[in-house]
């Protein structure tokens, strides 16, 4: 789910093994990784499961046949098959992506976005934010994850701000995790990223008096790091 590090943080032989890529928007830190990933494996075609509007975004500034060359297509003496291959989700539809049912749910941003509900065959629901703004408790209703991952990226004392990119700080993250408990009658297992590098320590910080508020053990994702759900 999204790319943002996908070439960056892994190896070549656990790049071979990615089957599938969800991408939940078309900004550059969440998309960034797919040409290289795409240049690192030519002799296998990966799907990319993305809204219309990110796919778009994807061939139109990135794989463009400019920037990088068009993956999607043979290439003459480069790619004697396609390399990735660009699959449309629209949201509410689920699929089966591999094994997981995949529900997109649209979420706030600056751009069209999307989070996904994944569900395994033995029935572990996990929901994934990518990049949300305030109004995640729309969704509640719609899905029931044992595990959320979401996005936090500033502090509160930059709540305006938030607001305004459509993210999220620590405080109106309380907010909607607290309407996830009304509606569902306990919490999920939390997970945050996507932490504003050089605000981290300060976001942490906040991160620590919500679980203490709410009771709630909220991890922050580390690079290599297995979750068991
Ligand atoms: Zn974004
Ligand atoms: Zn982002």
């Amino acid at each position: 789910m999204d790319a943002g590090s996908l070439a960056s943080e892994l190896s070549f032989s656990e790049q071979e093994k990615i089957k599938a890529i969800l991408l939940s928007h078309g900004h550059y830190d969440h998309i960034r990784g797919v040409p290289a990933f795409a240049f690192n494996n030519p002799d296998q075609t990966t799907e990319i499961f993305a809204t219309p509007q990110t796919l778009k975004i994807l061939s139109s500034h990135l794989i463009d046949g400019v920037i990088y060359p068009k993956f999607t297509k043979k290439i003459p003496f480069f790619l004697e098959k396609p390399s990735l291959k660009f699959v449309a989700l629209e949201p509410f539809v689920p699929v089966d992506i591999e094994g997981y049912q995949v529900l997109p749910l649209p979420v706030r941003h600056t751009i069209n976005a999307v989070g996904f509900e994944l569900t395994s065959k033995d029935g572990k629901k996990v929901f994934y934010s990518g990049d949300t703004g305030p109004g995640l408790s729309a969704l509640w209703e719609h899905i029931s994850p044992q595990l959320i991952i979401v996005e936090v990226t500033f502090p509160n004392r930059l709540e305006n701000r938030a607001i305004n990119s459509a993210h999220l700080c620590p405080k109106m993250l309380k907010k909607e995790l607290i309407d996830f408990h009304r509606i569902k009658g306990c919490y999920p297992q939390v997970i945050l990223f996507h932490l504003s590098p050089k605000l981290e320590e300060e976001i942490k910080k906040e991160v620590k008096e919500v679980s203490k508020e709410l009771k709630l053990n909220i991890g922050i994702a580390c690079e290599g790091e297995k979750i068991i759900v």
